[in-house]
């Protein structure tokens, strides 16, 4: 049997729509530019990647989590340096007004849109961030920001963190949330756009334990995503050579996507440039007392892991898709191969023909089931029809109830991958489920 991989960016996104998983966000209005909806399968497998990523960053001994307001104070930004520094050069064609990055163009060449020579304008700076106004009154001093990153909301409460948890260095705050940059050339369907999620950890540290730290967390995020079930030659790291002012060590896990190789997550070695940014513009005393060390006053370093949260399930949504083909058309089928954690929905339980005798013992068991799993419970086509659209969501588990369960009281097993089908005990199908699927 043969079986190909995803072949393109356009075969996902009508994927993911016939299937429910993303919609474009505002479709019936004519969509609005790259903003995306996840649909009931999609919201399932990102629910399933963040509960997998807070599990792996929160369920330590070193690290606590956090929720941060989107909107926070205005001088945070001054702070953070995105007031000033956060900005794409741009300039606009004068005939037909589109609108480019000057660093992507030729200036001297003609506009590409409408084939005007000469027709830019001067490059000027275009800040990233969203604007809003907080309170009734519309003037520059109510003005605030949608956050651009997460992890302002992490450096301000620092403080508040290390003291209440009573924390020592070394130790992280995570979280995951919104973050919003008026991109000019999002793209590329969940890869880039204007609105997306951040799953973020500082870990705090104390200063010339870096590259150790780096070290550590280079590691344990690279293993994350393969478990995950990405593969491995899909992954790669890629260093830094250009630093940002703050950094002094940055690599990025990167995966192949459709559209070629992206950054799927960053980690960076961030020094004391935040803390020491918001020390100075809030005039608190930020440092950390370090008891181990003579009572040193000082403030931590910070490693930081920084993955993308849509980008991620779009890394796990291309390395799921498989089309394969059997040789015989008939059985030719396309198979999200999810790892089972992450797979929206965990059994779909069928009723082989939708009779009441059937649909009782059916029912009984997707009651059961459903105390522990997302279940699907289906019983319109052909049972083969049932298997290829569960097939194409990544459902791990069919299970049939058919005229024999009335008598062996047994139920037939179904497995995505091999197609195998078991024979399975009532009342050890969940046990059974749960033990297979590592649920
Ligand atoms: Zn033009």
């Amino acid at each position: 049997m043969s079986e190909e991989n995803l072949k393109s960016m356009a075969d996902l996104v009508a994927h993911s729509k016939h299937r429910g998983f993303i919609f474009q966000s505002s479709e019936i209005y004519g969509g609005l530019g790259s903003c995306w909806d996840m649909g009931p399968l999609g919201v399932e497998l990102k629910n399933n990647i963040k509960q997998s990523w807070w599990k792996a960053m929160t369920y330590r001994d070193d690290v606590d989590g956090v929720d941060a307001a989107i909107l926070m104070h205005p001088t945070v930004w001054k702070a953070s340096g995105h007031v000033d520094n956060f900005t794409d050069p741009l300039v606009d064609c004068k005939v037909c007004k589109s609108r480019f990055r000057a660093d992507n163009i030729d200036l001297s060449a003609p506009c590409s849109n409408c084939g005007a020579k000469d027709s830019f304008t001067e490059p000027r700076n275009f800040n990233l961030m969203f604007s809003t106004q907080m309170g009734p009154v519309e003037d520059t001093s109510a003005k605030v920001y949608l956050r651009p990153e997460t992890a302002q909301g992490i450096f301000v409460n620092f403080p508040n963190v290390q003291t209440t948890m009573r924390r020592k260095l070394p130790f992280g705050i995570a979280q995951i949330g919104k973050a919003f940059r008026n991109e000019i050339t999002p793209g590329n369907f969940i890869f880039r756009t204007r609105e997306f999620e951040q799953m973020e950890m500082q870990y705090f540290i104390k200063p010339g334990t870096q590259a150790e730290a780096m070290e550590m967390w280079k590691e344990l995020r690279w293993n994350w995503h393969l478990e995950n079930g990405l593969r491995k030659e899909r992954l790669q790291w890629k260093k830094h050579e250009q630093l940002a002012h703050y950094a002094d060590a940055a690599f990025d896990i990167e995966y192949q996507f459709a559209h070629g190789w992206g950054e799927m997550e960053g980690i960076h070695s961030r020094t004391d440039f935040d803390l020491k940014q918001h020390q100075e513009y809030s005039k608190k005393n930020l440092n950390y007392v370090d008891q181990l060390d003579g009572n040193k006053k000082y403030l931590p370093y910070v490693l930081e892991t920084s993955v993308g949260c849509d980008r991620c399930m779009l890394a796990v949504m291309s390395d799921a898709y498989r089309t394969e083909f059997p040789g015989d058309a008939e059985k030719e089928r396309v198979v999200m191969r999810f790892k089972p954690s992450l797979a929206p929905i965990k059994a779909a339980i069928m009723p082989l023909m939708k009779k009441p005798d059937l649909e009782g013992p059916a029912t009984a068991l997707l009651r059961e089931l459903q105390k522990d799993f997302k279940c699907e419970y289906d019983t319109a086509g052909s049972i083969g029809k049932r298997y290829r659209r569960q097939d194409e969501i990544g459902t791990p588990a069919c299970i049939t109830v058919d005229f024999d369960t009335l008598t062996d009281h047994s139920v037939t097993v179904r497995d995505r991958d091999t197609m195998v089908q078991e024979r399975v005990a009532l009342d050890k199908v969940k046990s059974y489920i749960k033990e297979k699927f590592s649920l």
